[in-house]
């Protein structure tokens, strides 16, 4: 089975004059460790998207796919139990604690999860190495620099080892040579870990360094072959 397929998705919100729809009879297949960039203009739904991809929101018409399984007949609990398993989210407000350091704020996920303590301070320790933290462990993160808070944010996303990462504008609030090594090291991730991912983006050089390009236009996606 793909990771996703998605078949004729539609996604529809209430509006002042009649319901909008945002996203219509979209079809995307992504692989498992495949790596996926969409672009788009804003309010073109790319955030719907995402939300959708990780089950934080429900399509309203057409079906959607998480490795063979039809996410239309899951449950509140069973959504939540495949969105903290397999799924990893980085958005662009990355909700750090910041009264935690940076390895609490990792091992967050592996505590809530059940993980012992002992556990789950070893494998954020492992992912502060992976994503080339492991000077910041014992620092709070209210006084990491702002690419190292998205580095924080993407290490407390891979912690549980998912299937998938999930990014919204990963480099968004960064300057060009922060964002750049952003774009490195989840292309690296993707590479290293075979962590599939999808990612919104208005960063050219990120988009680039993904597998596949798409945009969301008018409800529906279009590959870009360049
Ligand atoms: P993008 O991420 O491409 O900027 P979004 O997915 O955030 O686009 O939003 C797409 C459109 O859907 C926007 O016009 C937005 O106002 C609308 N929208 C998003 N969420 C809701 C909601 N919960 N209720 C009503 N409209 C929404
Ligand atoms: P830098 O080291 O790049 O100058 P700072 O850590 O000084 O970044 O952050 C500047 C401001 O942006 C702070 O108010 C911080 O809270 C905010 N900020 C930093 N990174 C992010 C992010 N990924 N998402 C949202 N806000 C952020």
């Amino acid at each position: 089975f793909p990771l996703y397929d998605l078949r004729g998705v539609g996604k529809e919100y209430p509006g002042p004059s009649g319901t909008i729809q945002i996203l219509k009879d979209l079809n995307l297949r992504v692989e498992e460790g495949e790596s996926v960039a969409v672009v788009g203009a804003s309010g073109a739904g790319k955030s719907t998207l995402l939300h959708v991809l990780g089950t934080l929101d429900t399509a309203t018409s057409g079906e959607v796919f998480f490795r063979g399984e039809n996410l239309n007949v899951f449950g509140e609990e069973a959504r939540a139990r495949l969105r903290n398993k397999e799924i990893g989210f980085v958005f662009q407000f990355h909700h750090l604690l910041p009264e935690f350091t940076t390895l609490e704020n990792i091992a967050m996920p592996g505590l809530i999860a059940g993980m012992s303590k002992a556990k789950a301070l070893a494998r954020a320790s492992e992912v502060l190495d992976l994503t080339g933290l492991s000077q910041r462990s014992s620092h709070k993160v209210t006084t990491l620099s702002g690419g190292e808070r998205q580095r924080a944010a993407i290490a407390r996303a891979i912690m549980l080892k998912p299937q998938v990462l999930l990014a919204d504008e990963p480099t968004g609030n960064l300057d060009e040579k922060t964002g750049e090594r952003i774009a490195r090291l989840l292309f690296d991730l993707n590479e290293e870990l075979g962590m599939a991912m999808v990612v919104v983006t208005h960063n050219v050089e990120l988009a680039r360094q993904m597998g596949r390009r798409f945009e969301l236009r008018s409800g529906e996606l279009y590959e870009q072959t360049c």
